[in-house]
C-alpha cells in the first residue's frame, strides 16, 4: 500500500484546523513513512527466527502478546490477520484520535437531534477520510480496501452514526465510480466526492428492499442519447446531506434485471429530498424518500453499460457487506470498552463487579466473538484485495458481526446494570444502532441464502 504526494496534501491540508491538527499531522506522517516503506521490502530487514520463548531463544522473535505485532515478518510470508502494514496502524491510530477528539464530544447531541453535526462531515473530508481508495490524481489517499475497513471500524468503536456516512460515501459510492464510470466521469466527481461533497447509493424502493432488482423507477433513453429518470427511492442513507447520487433505474421491464443501469445524478438536476425517517439507531446518520420526477440526466452519466446496472449492484454490495461488518465489530468492541470500564470501577458486594467470576466469564466469551468477527470481517478484506472470490466471506462477516454487534451491546448495558439502560452513558445508544447490522445491504436472511447457495455450488449439490 502507498500513500501518494497528493493524499499528503489533502491530509496536511487540516493541520490548521487546531481540533483536527494531531490526527492530521499522524495522517502526514502515515503518507510520509507510506512512501518510505514502498522502498524496503521486508526481506531487507533483519530475519527472524521461529521460536516458541524463553531466555535461550534471545535474540529471536517469540510469539507473545506483548511484543509489537509489526516487528514481526513470518519467514513463510504467512502472517495472522491481525498483521497491519505500518501505514494500516498509523491510519488506525490517527482515525481513532479524530474519532475520540472531533466525533465523540458531540455522539449524544446527535443522537438525540437526529441529525449529523456539518462539523464532522467537514472534518472527515479535511481528513482525507472520504476518498480512502481513490487515486491521488484524483485527491484520494490512494489506500486499500482494508485501510478504509480500519476507518469504518474505528468510526463506528465511537459513533456508528458517522462509521456509516464514511463507509457508504467510501465502498460503494466512489467505489462504484472508481470501477465502472468512464474517466470522464471518475474526473469530473472523484475530486468533489474527495474534497466537500456526500454521495449517496439509491437501490432500494418502497415496494423492492431484499428484492432489489424488481424495482420501479425507470430510465427512458431519449433522441439525443440523454436519459429521463422517474420514480422515488426509499431508504437512502446520507440523501439530506448529499449532492450526489448512484442512482439505479430499469429501461425495460421486459428484460428483468438485465434491463437496470446505473447512473451518475447530481442533486441540482431535480432530486427531491423527501420524508426523512425517524429512526430506532443510527439516528445522525440520514435516511430519506428519494422522488425522481422526469429527471434528465446527461448520456455521458451512464454507468458503464447500459444493462449492467444489476452486475454493478451486486459486485459493490460484497464489498460493502465487508465495509458493515467492520462497522458492526467496530461498534461491538465500543460497546464491551465503555462497559467494562464501569465495571471495572462498580463496587458490589465490597469488591469491584468485574472481579466475579459470573461476569468475567460472560465478559470473555463476548470478547472471543468479536474476535471471531474481526477475523471474518479482514478475512474477507484481504481476499478482495487479493482478487479472490470472497462473496461468501463477506455475507460471513457481515452476518456474524451483526449479531455479534446486537449480543455484545445488549451485555454492554446489562454489565452496566442501570447505567446501562439510561442514555446518558450512551451504552444502550450501541445496541439501538446494532440492529441494523441486520437489515441494510442485505437482511440476515439474505445472508444466509447467499451462503448456502454459494455452498450448494461449491458442493455441487445441484
Ligand atoms: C437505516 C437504513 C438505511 C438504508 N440505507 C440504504 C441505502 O443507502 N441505499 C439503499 O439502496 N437501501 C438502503 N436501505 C434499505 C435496505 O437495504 C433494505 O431495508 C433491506 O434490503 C431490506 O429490505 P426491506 O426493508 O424492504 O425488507 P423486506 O425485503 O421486506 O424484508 C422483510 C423481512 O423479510 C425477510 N425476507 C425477504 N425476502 C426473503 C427471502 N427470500 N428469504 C427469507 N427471508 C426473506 C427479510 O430477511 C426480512 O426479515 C436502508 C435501510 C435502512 C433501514
Amino acid at each position: 500500500m502507498s500513500l501518494r504526494a497528493p493524499a499528503t496534501r489533502l491530509l496536511q491540508r487540516s493541520v490548521a484546523t487546531s481540533a483536527l491538527g494531531n490526527a492530521s499531522r499522524s495522517l502526514s506522517t502515515v503518507a510520509a513513512r507510506g512512501r518510505d516503506a514502498t522502498s524496503s521490502s521486508p526481506s531487507s530487514s533483519a530475519p527472524l527466527r521461529f521460536s516458541r520463548s524463553g531466555p535461550s531463544s534471545a535474540p529471536a522473535r517469540a510469539f507473545s502478546t506483548t511484543s509489537p505485532a509489526r516487528d514481526f515478518e513470518s519467514p513463510f510470508g504467512v502472517n495472522s490477520l491481525a498483521k497491519f502494514t505500518e501505514e494500516e496502524e498509523m491510519l488506525k491510530e490517527a482515525v481513532r484520535k479524530f474519532a475520540n477528539d472531533v466525533v465523540k464530544p458531540r455522539v449524544e447531541a446527535m443522537d438525540e437531534a437526529e441529525k449529523m453535526d456539518p462539523e464532522v462531515i467537514k472534518g472527515l473530508f479535511e481528513q482525507g477520510l472520504m476518498a480512502i481508495e481513490t487515486d491521488a490524481e484524483l485527491g484520494g489517499a490512494g489506500c486499500s480496501f482494508t485501510a478504509a475497513i480500519i476507518v469504518i471500524e474505528e468510526l463506528a468503536k465511537v459513533d456508528p452514526s458517522v462509521s456509516v456516512l464514511c463507509d457508504v460515501h467510501n465502498t460503494l459510492v466512489n467505489t462504484v465510480l472508481r470501477k465502472y464510470a468512464s474517466k470522464h466521469i471518475q474526473e469530473k466527481y472523484l475530486p468533489k466526492l474527495a474534497s466537500d461533497t456526500l454521495g449517496s447509493f439509491c437501490l432500494s424502493e418502497p415496494s423492492s428492499g431484499s428484492d432489489a432488482f424488481a424495482m420501479k423507477t425507470s430510465c427512458k433513453k431519449q433522441a439525443d442519447g440523454s436519459w429521463i429518470l422517474n420514480g422515488t427511492k426509499m431508504w437512502i442513507t446520507n440523501s439530506a446531506e448529499a449532492e450526489f447520487f448512484i442512482v439505479f433505474a430499469q429501461g425495460d421491464p421486459s428484460k428483468g434485471y438485465k434491463g437496470i443501469s446505473a447512473f451518475a445524478v447530481e442533486k441540482s438536476m431535480g432530486v427531491e429530498i423527501a420524508k426523512k425517517e425517524k429512526k430506532l439507531g443510527i439516528r445522525a446518520s440520514s435516511t430519506c424518500t428519494l422522488n425522481f420526477d422526469e429527471i434528465k440526466v446527461p448520456a455521458e452519466n451512464l454507468i458503464g453499460e447500459e444493462g449492467k446496472g444489476y452486475k454493478i449492484a451486486i459486485e459493490i454490495l460484497n464489498e460493502g457487506r465487508v465495509g458493515i461488518g467492520a462497522q458492526m465489530l467496530g461498534l461491538a468492541q465500543g460497546a464491551v470498552e465503555k462497559s467494562i470500564r464501569y465495571a471495572a470501577e462498580r463496587k458490589q458486594f465490597g469488591k469491584a463487579i468485574t472481579q466475579f467470576q459470573g461476569m468475567q466469564f460472560q465478559i470473555a466469551q463476548v470478547l472471543m466473538e468479536i474476535e471471531a468477527a474481526r477475523v471474518l470481517v479482514y478475512n474477507a478484506a484481504r481476499l478482495k484485495e487479493e482478487g479472490r472470490p470472497f462473496t461468501k466471506e463477506a455475507a460471513f462477516a457481515k452476518l456474524y458481526a451483526s449479531q455479534v454487534a446486537q449480543k455484545a451491546s445488549g451485555s454492554a448495558i446489562e454489565w452496566a446494570g442501570g447505567q446501562g439502560f439510561t442514555r446518558e452513558t450512551g451504552i444502550e445508544k450501541y445496541w439501538r444502532d446494532s440492529k441494523i447490522g441486520a437489515i441494510y445491504e442485505g437482511t440476515s436472511n439474505i445472508m444466509l441464502e447467499t451462503i448456502f447457495k454459494l455452498v450448494e455450488r461449491e458442493m455441487q449439490l445441484k
